[in-house]
């Protein structure tokens, strides 16, 4: 039972995702969107990130306007010169999973689920889909557990397919033309090659650690009470509607970037945009966007994680060089990996690209794909660059590195037709040619969809749109937990 004084206390949700740029983004705004129906909201971060939060963004100063919410800073356990980006996240996963998620556990227990005078016990858990750890958590401290899946719903929608995949022996792929279609996928039957599932699949061996082990996350979201996607119904639509019934309490909620903007306005909020960034943005690019024509410059982004070699670095420099095109390149100082100064961006790159292009280490990228001059994005289709592009109506180059980029790609390229998708290749001529083909020979015919597709995403988040909808039965459901913890 509750306690007389717990009566009037709101919800309680704790929400923890993996310490990644890209989940943090989408979970923060998560944590905003929350705030604003005054649920109370304790969100854990590594130590880590959470300095870089401090020092790099004004998130923690949006987030102290809400007296509900907290904070919870926890040790990686990595050493505080370990890079957690670039080539080294993958270190980063095993790090959370052997000292965050322990320590975290001791401290729910230790502190009665996060109970204060002015707090309730946690009455929700928003756990990071990645968290296979969350499902038996949730159970044994009898928490109602919400997952949240931050790639694209067709990413986990794959992985829910593997063993029957296996089954009909269409993995491993070994010996199969990676152009075939992959039968198997309810949904997605049409048009998804070998080459565009989650790059997991890309084994010899059926039993491959990483494909299992994935799958055997995927799987258990089936524990939790609901799942979140940060998607809307028209564009994954057909997916989320095989998921039902394996999944019966979803709510899709996204563009969540966007949403947390719609319901600001609603409110008549003063309260900023949370958006997570870690690293310092390089506001310099907008001013030398504003000195740019109108849809005259391609924006080159590959997110926090993917790098290239060197070599590739030149394919992508000499193809943008020769297309004529303007372009602004995120160059992040762990971009190239190479050993014995390999990795250092070469001075004729630098050079070369004072004359029609521009660099940072790190930009304001939704200001940038909402800029007037930027007419197309090169990107490694990152789920969170992707739906920002969707929703400034940006198309794209798509040229995907890893996990759920290889299937979000197919999806811009061959189903919502918003630009091109030159995965597993790497060549100037290759690059140029689909950068004038977007940014010149294409380029109404790309902006037109685009354009529709931006429409469609900005209804889904206001009020009537589904995504506005199902945030609320999300809110009120989340409401109703507080009689189960209780
Ligand atoms: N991002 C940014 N500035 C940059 C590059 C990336 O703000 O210069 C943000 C971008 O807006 C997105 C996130 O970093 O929200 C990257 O997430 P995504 O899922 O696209 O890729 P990941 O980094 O997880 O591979």
């Amino acid at each position: 039972m509750s306690s007389k004084s717990e009566v009037k206390l709101p919800a309680h949700v704790v929400i923890f995702p993996i310490p990644a740029q890209g989940h943090m983004n989408s979970m923060l705004n998560l944590a905003h969107l929350f705030c604003l129906s005054d649920l109370h909201v304790t969100f854990i971060v590594s130590e880590f990130t959470h300095r870089l939060l401090l020092k790099n963004t004004s998130v923690p100063a949006t987030f102290a306007a809400y007296p509900g919410f907290q904070f919870r800073a926890i040790p990686d356990g990595l050493p505080d010169d370990h890079p957690r980006f670039g080539a080294q996240a993958g270190g980063v996963n095993p790090a959370v999973i052997n000292n965050m998620v322990p320590l975290f556990k001791k401290m729910m227990a230790d502190e009665g689920f996060l109970a204060s005078p002015h707090r309730r016990p946690a009455t929700c858990f928003v756990a990071d889909g990645s968290f296979s750890f969350a499902a038996d958590f949730a159970e044994e401290n009898g928490l109602p557990l919400v997952y949240f899946r931050t790639p694209s719903a067709a990413y986990c929608w794959a992985f829910f397919q593997v063993y029957d995949l296996i089954q009909a022996q269409e993995i491993p792929i070994k010996g199969k033309s990676m152009d075939g279609l992959v039968k198997g996928i309810l949904g997605m039957e049409g048009f998804l090659r070998s080459r565009d599932l989650p790059t997991f699949f890309r084994t010899d061996d059926v039993n491959d650690h990483l494909l299992q082990s994935k799958a055997a996350t995927t799987r258990q979201i089936v524990r939790a009470q609901a799942v979140i996607f940060n998607t809307f119904e028209d564009l994954e639509g057909p997916i989320l509607s095989a998921m039902f019934e394996k999944l019966p309490r979803i709510y899709s909620i996204g563009p969540i970037h966007e949403h947390q903007k719609s319901r600001l306005i609603e409110k008549k909020s003063e309260a900023s945009i949370v958006a997570g960034n870690l690293w310092p943005e390089d506001r310099s690019c907008i001013d030398w966007l504003n000195a740019q024509p109108a849809r005259s410059v391609i924006y080159v982004s590959f997110g926090s994680i993917t790098v290239v070699t060197r070599e590739q670095l030149m394919e992508f420099w000499h193809g943008l060089d020769n297309s004529s095109q303007r372009f602004l390149w995120v160059m992040r100082s762990d971009f190239v990996t190479g050993e014995d100064g390999d990795d250092q961006i070469p001075a004729e790159l630098m050079e070369g690209t004072k004359e029609k292009g521009y660099m940072v280490k790190w930009a304001p990228q939704e200001e940038v794909l909402g800029h007037p001059a930027v007419g197309a994005f090169l990107t490694h289709s990152g789920w969170n660059s992707t739906l920002e592009s969707i929703v400034a109506g940006v198309p794209m180059i798509c040229w995907p590195y890893f996990g759920d980029q290889t299937i979000n790609s197919r999806f811009v390229s061959e189903v919502w037709k918003i630009g091109l998708d030159i995965k597993d290749t790497c060549d100037r001529l290759i690059i140029e040619k689909a950068v004038r083909e977007v940014m010149e020979v294409r380029k109404d015919e790309f902006l037109e969809r685009a354009d529709g597709m931006s429409k469609m995403a900005k209804k889904a988040v206001q009020r009537g749109g589904s995504s506005y909808t199902n945030l609320d039965a999300l809110i009120e459901y989340i409401k109703s937990l507080i009689t189960i913890s209780a």
